[in-house]
């Protein structure tokens, strides 16, 4: 088995780690669905309606403290103090960037960092939250693949960067959608994926609508038409590359699913209910002198019309070390001209955060080099850089 397939597989994640892996370890609220959570309270004796107090006390009313859900029993809360907690991540840094993009770096339990950016977009509130720390997938453009492999994030430590975030935003406003687009492979964090997109769009939970949220993935097939049997959201694929050859020169998962099988798949996921009529995103990011000649844009709109999509064009965002190069803003819209020529449905991402460190990835791994010199302990208010 190679490396992408080891890293990939759909197995049952160990870390939707709803019970202690430690014996005598609080069980943390965060890793469980409100199903999840009724069960939990059944096991203790008590009655399944619990979950509905505690997800309205998490979710709607931010409160963390066992001692303030007054609604819960003397003993209950007392049970709860001693054998669980509602976990928070720890803001290392918040950048705030002249647009009013925002980019936050957490730290994990154990000591790893990720990152997680609110996007203002018209009336909307865009977080991008991260799936792991590192990524095991290795596209060589991709700033957070030089992390290595590193691990899945648990439930609590998805909905820890939600919460984490919308406590940075100014009173009155709330984040209105949610891309699975930060660091690392959803589709590799398959469970704890799903479970985070139960609690999001539960009506006692963020109640965010499925429509309003969007995975993005390298184009692990089998786990695409999973996700679309699951869940009504939205999909975009990192697509990058218009040819095999060239895919799997910058994209090694193409070794396993190549474009053929990925259009085969996605058509297949086109058909299920929860699609309906949307169309997937197909992310392009443009590079120098590897995908951004007139025969590729002329590949990609073959490739844009053998589904409903839209093209989203990204001009490569060079980091340091990086081994691409960005190309000639004549070229960038020369490629967009000939997209939008066809007719297909394509722009180019405006860049945001520009004033702050952009690439994905590139705040934690800054931050990993720079551990030791922003020590900032745990609570402290997090400042704006
Ligand atoms: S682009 Fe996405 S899938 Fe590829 S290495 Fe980076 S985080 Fe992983």
């Amino acid at each position: 088995m190679s490396a992408i397939q080891e890293n990939t597989e759909m197995t049952p994640n160990a870390q939707t780690n709803e019970t202690p892996s430690v014996p005598g370890e609080r069980v943390d609220m965060l890793n469980f669905t409100r199903k999840e959570l009724e069960q939990y309270f059944i096991q203790q004796g008590d009655k399944a309606f619990r979950a509905r107090q505690i997800f309205r006390w998490i979710y709607k009313q931010d409160v963390t403290d066992f001692t303030e859900m007054t609604d819960l029993s003397r003993n209950m809360r007392e049970h709860l103090l001693e054998h669980a907690t509602i976990s928070s991540l720890d803001v290392v840094r918040v950048m705030d960037s002249v647009d009013g993009t925002k980019k936050i770096l957490f730290r994990l339990k154990d000591g790893a960092q990720v990152e997680s950016v609110v996007i203002p977009i018209g009336k909307r509130l865009t977080l991008c939250i991260s799936s792991q720390v590192g990524c095991a997938l290795g596209c060589r453009f991709c700033y957070t693949a030089t992390m290595g492999p590193g691990r899945n994030l648990t439930i609590a430590e998805y909905m820890g960067q939600f919460l984490g975030a919308q406590r940075l935003l100014p009173e009155g406003q709330s984040i209105t959608n949610i891309v699975f687009m930060g660091m690392g492979e959803p589709l590799v964090n398959f469970q704890n994926l799903l479970g985070t997109l139960d609690i999001l769009t539960d009506e006692l939970g963020p109640k965010l609508g499925a429509r309003r949220l969007t995975v993005s993935t390298a184009g692990l097939c089998p786990q695409i038409l999973k996700l679309g049997e699951t869940f009504p959201v939205r999909l975009a694929l990192s697509l990058h590359a218009t040819t095999d050859a060239q895919r799997d020169q910058i994209m090694p998962i193409n070794q396993r699913y190549n474009l053929k099988t990925l259009f085969e798949t996605l058509r297949n996921f086109q058909k299920l209910p929860s699609q309906q009529s949307l169309p997937v995103t197909l992310e392009y990011t443009l590079i120098k002198d590897i995908n951004d000649s007139p025969e590729d844009a002329k590949r990609l709109i073959k490739l844009s019309r053998s589904i409903r999509s839209k093209i989203n064009l990204i001009p490569y965002n060079e980091h340091p070390g990086a081994p691409y190069k960005r190309p000639s803003s004549e070229a960038i819209a020369n490629f967009l001209r000939i997209l939008q020529e066809s007719g297909v449905l394509a722009t180019e991402r405006q860049t945001r955060g520009d004033d702050i460190l952009a690439a994905c990835g590139q705040l934690a791994l800054d931050g990993e080099a720079k551990k030791t010199r922003i020590p900032r302990p745990r609570n402290e208010s997090p400042s704006s850089l």
